[in-house]
């Protein structure tokens, strides 16, 4: 069965059901535009799978660009994380908010050079840095929303990486620094000795837990923060400052030490993955986004002080997965369906560390007054215990 050779998603989905033995009536049921998915996003297309999308807000968020009370889409199957963020949220609104900070760091592709020696490695590294500004002219060339900012590079032994960073306007980008990358790359192996071995030589870094874009930065950069007062702690979260801390410093600080994680936090893999489904974002880059650093510090009077630092969230409101309507129609409960001169993407960086923030104190919490599998059983298996 050549799969390629079906002209719809419905005749391949028949297709695979005659040949299979079963029935898809679920995956075939869908409201998304066939034409666009199966062009744009997905080849062989079959159907679509769905999630359940839950919300949690209003979040109060003070922020360098988000400012406002925002409700969050969250697309998940984990039952309990969207009651457990939305306490978090309450926590933090009824505390007078969230700060967030923000800097656009930019998109990077690092293709890797293979080269005759150390001597001629160098020589490659040089034409690069000499040409800086040729190679900005044909890149920029490729898109209208696309600026190079720099090139890094790289070497050991005959490997040259060249680590091309882009800014990319309201898009995360990756597509159009692979393009613009590729263009690059022609005029490189044009003029220098150089082959190119692949446009991507695993130093961009895409996709992978790494420390270089945990120290660099990759996309957005965004931290959120807030102080949460003893009454909080008690009323919403039932908890305290001593407790929530004793569970942060043995989880997070120890427990990370010990397991070797890039990053220390309680959970902040699920408040990403929820919204990047949610909003069309691709979900693949959890691998990278997820290294994240939790903080938490007792205060005199009995609150604590919370933030979250996320150095690398490849995200964006354009292109991509944003264009399907379910998850533009999730952007626009975010107020990021429209374009807004590449400020989507640091507003947008902001309300996810908000909302990563409301997770991490929720789940800190939960942890401190032994409530955790109690919620899960209660809320993710529909029993009580
Ligand atoms: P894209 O959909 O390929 O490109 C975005 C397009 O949006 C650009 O062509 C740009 O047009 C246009 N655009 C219109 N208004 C814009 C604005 N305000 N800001 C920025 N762009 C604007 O998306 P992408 O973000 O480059 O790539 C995302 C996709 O790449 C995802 O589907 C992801 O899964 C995939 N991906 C690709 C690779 C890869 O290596 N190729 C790796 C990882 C992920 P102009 O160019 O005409 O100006």
């Amino acid at each position: 069965m050549n799969l390629r050779t079906y002209k719809s998603a419905s005749e391949r989905r028949v297709a695979l059901e005659q040949n299979l033995n079963i029935t898809l009536p679920v995956i075939g049921t869908f409201s998304l535009s066939e034409e666009i998915a199966s062009t744009r996003n997905c080849e062989n297309m079959i159907g679509a799978v769905q999630i359940p999308m839950g919300v949690a807000g209003p979040l109060l968020i003070d922020g360098q660009e988000a400012k406002g009370e925002f409700y969050i889409p969250l697309a998940t199957t984990e039952g309990a994380l969207v009651a457990s963020v939305n306490r978090g949220i309450k926590s933090i609104t009824q505390s007078g908010g969230a700060n967030a900070i923000s800097t656009k760091i930019g998109i990077s592709r690092a293709p890797v050079f293979q080269v005759e020696s150390l001597k001629a490695g160098k020589v490659l590294i040089q034409w690069a840095q000499d040409n800086f500004k040729k190679i900005k002219e044909l890149t920029e060339a490729t898109s209208s929303h696309l600026t190079l900012l720099e090139i890094k590079s790289f070497q050991v032994g005959k490997n040259v990486y060249l680590r091309f960073r882009f800014d990319t306007d309201d898009a995360m980008g990756m597509n159009m620094a692979t393009i613009a990358t590729t263009s690059a790359v022609l005029e490189i192996e044009k003029n220098t000795q150089a082959i190119c071995v692949a446009v991507s030589g695993n130093m961009c870094v895409d996709k992978k837990p790494n420390f270089l874009n945990f120290i660099e930065g990759r996309g957005v950069s965004a931290s959120a923060e807030a102080v949460i007062s003893k009454e909080i702690l008690k009323d919403v979260l039932k908890t305290t400052s001593e407790e929530i801390f004793n569970v942060y410093q043995r989880k997070v600080v120890h427990g990370s030490i010990l397991s070797g994680t890039i990053g220390a936090n309680a959970q902040i893999a699920n408040i990403l993955t929820a919204i990047f489904l949610a909003t069309g974002q691709d979900a693949a880059h959890i691998a990278e986004a997820s290294a994240a650093v939790t903080t938490v510090e007792v205060l005199n009077n009995g609150g604590i002080y919370i933030s979250v630092s996320i150095p690398d969230l490849p995200i964006g409101t354009v292109g991509g997965g944003t264009q399907l309507e379910t998850q533009k129609e999730a952007l626009s409960i975010l107020k990021l369906d429209k374009a807004k001169n590449g400020k989507n993407t640091q507003i947008f960086a902001e309300i996810i560390a908000s909302t990563a923030l409301a997770g991490e104190l929720s789940l800190l919490a939960s942890l401190a007054e032994n409530s955790l599998a109690c919620a899960h059983t209660t809320l993710g298996r529909g029993k009580k215990i």
